[in-house]
């Protein structure tokens, strides 16, 4: 969250966001890291573009460092206006992202943040089917409930 803080006041009146990092456990899917859009990204006032090559790096870098154990989970982007929804846009591209099998797993979520920050949603997106809103529960240490032991993250 930290992370996304900084990310958000880097900029003004356009949208950013970032790829989630972390795992999932039985009943959860545990957010441990997010990161910013990267050098190449494309901020509007109602998408971002993530720098795909930035965040596919990162995330590997991450992963080989938690033997395989931290994945990319999805992104999280800030909303400008007030609805929290996913946009069509959103949708979209996560349908290109399960299709292209980015994740072995068969979900990906989205964070989506009002630009002030007073507000978040979770977002599980499945291929074929209608994406859910999930319950967010906020922790402190998200590593170490899973007893991770994980040397050098960023
Ligand atoms: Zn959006």
């Amino acid at each position: 969250m930290a992370n996304i803080t900084q990310e958000v006041k880097k900029v003004s009146n356009v949208e950013t966001g970032g790829a989630l990092i972390g795992y999932l456990s039985d009943n959860y899917a545990v957010i441990t890291h997010c990161s910013g859009p990267g050098p190449k990204s494309k901020l509007t006032r109602t998408s971002v573009t993530i720098d795909g090559n930035y965040t596919t790096r990162l995330c590997m870098d991450i992963s080989s460092r938690s033997d395989g154990r931290l994945y990319y989970l999805g992104d999280w982007h800030t909303h400008l206006g007030n609805s929290l929804c996913p946009s069509a846009t959103d949708i979209s591209a996560m349908a290109v992202l399960l299709n292209e099998k980015v994740t072995p797993w068969s979900s990906l979520f989205s964070l989506i943040l009002h630009k002030d920050l007073t507000t978040y949603r979770l977002y599980q997106f499945r291929l074929g089917k209608k994406f859910e809103e999930l319950p967010v529960v906020t922790c402190k240490d998200p590593i170490t409930i899973a007893d991770l032991k994980i040397n050098d993250l960023p």
